[in-house]
């Protein structure tokens, strides 16, 4: 089959189209033909280094996928050929401590497609019967393989961590990235009004129309500064951050007191200085946050599938474009989603 995989870490070359061995399912597994499959900046993670996460070369990329089931393997029951589904991207034990919580993305034993074990930027992947949604026909395939990563990790920062509130203020750093604006997108659906900032003024502008209340060109105007002016004096009730270190002390100093910060990522460095005095003095609540649970995946797909909010695609690659795309990613030029097509949809 055909696949995009990496062979070598931190070479131009190291990410491959090229040809695998299809995958054959194991009792109580799925294989599913991929239709769609999206980038996120763990690819580019992988294709560096991949330092800590455990796994073995060759590795084919790709967290998020949607596509049909194909074969079920042995006493699998729930899943038939043509099922359209959209995949969760973590294979979890089941029975830890926190899989029995519902807390899936805690799993002791948790491996994610594209890091630990094969993922979905490829012909077929092979899945855990459990790891395995319902797509509902009123969501493409292409909209449905951003769901699993940006949007989950999204949905659980703003509605499950943080619970924006009608009209509490929500600071967006990055907001090109595709978690960031799907921040922005789950912010206006729970009523709450998002602060974004960019380098770049046409990012800006498009923030707008996806609700942005306001906007600030970092590169322009102090963005602490214009949060305050915003806030008359008050600071954000919340900031998602996942940026790291380049945006962390901003972060810390926009929140109001007792606010909450969120930070899902450091793609800038993850050791800012933790400026402790002003944590504790104004009590200011910090979340770890990475993907969301089961049921935070079920309760997206449904929003989606309502019309509630509708996936921002940047743009749609072609197999063969795929270490194109994985550059275009590093540059950060991109506003939504970068986004894989696999093969066809039969229905
Ligand atoms: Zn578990």
């Amino acid at each position: 089959m055909r696949a995009i995989y990496i062979q070598s870490h931190g070479q131009p070359d190291s990410v491959v189209v090229g040809v695998q061995d299809a995958p054959e399912p194991g009792p109580g597994q799925v294989r599913v033909r991929v239709v769609a499959a999206a980038f996120n900046h763990v690819d580019l993670y992988m294709r560096e280094s991949g330092k800590g996460i455990t796994h073995e070369l060759p590795l084919i990329l790709g967290v998020d996928g949607a596509g049909h089931v194909e074969t079920a393997g042995a006493g699998v029951e729930r899943w038939q050929a043509g099922d359209r589904v959209v995949l969760y991207p973590s294979k979890v034990c089941g029975h830890c401590e926190f899989c029995r919580k519902g807390e899936q993305m805690l799993c002791l034993k948790c491996k994610v497609l594209g890091e630990h074990v094969d993922g979905a930027f490829a012909e077929y992947v092979v899945v855990d019967e459990d790891m395995l949604f319902t797509l509902p026909e009123s969501i493409g395939f292409e909209a449905a393989a951003v769901l699993p990563t940006a949007y989950l990790t999204a949905w659980r920062m703003v509605m499950t961590q943080a619970r924006v509130k009608p009209t509490e203020t929500v600071l967006l750093h990055g907001i090109g990235g595709g978690v960031a604006l799907a921040s922005l997108q789950m912010v206006e659906l729970a009523g709450g009004r998002a602060i974004v900032t960019s380098g770049q003024d046409d990012k800006l502008e498009k923030a707008r129309i996806y609700g942005a209340a306001a906007t600030v060109n970092y590169r322009d105007d102090e963005v602490v500064d214009a949060v305050m002016q915003f806030t008359g004096g008050r600071g954000v009730d919340v900031v998602i951050d996942n940026v790291g270190e380049a945006t962390w002390g901003a972060s810390l100093r926009s929140v109001r007191r007792g606010g909450r910060i969120v930070t899902c990522g450091a793609t800038t460095g993850g050791f800012p200085a933790a400026d402790l005095q002003r944590v504790f003095i104004r009590q200011i609540k910090i979340f770890g946050s990475t993907l969301g649970t089961h049921d935070e995946f079920r309760a997206l797909i449904a929003a989606v599938a309502e019309g509630q909010l509708e996936p921002v695609i940047d743009r749609v690659y072609e197999f063969d474009a795929a270490p194109e795309a994985l550059q275009n990613l590093d540059q950060a030029g991109q506003f939504g989603k970068l986004v894989l097509s696999v093969g066809s949809a039969t229905h």
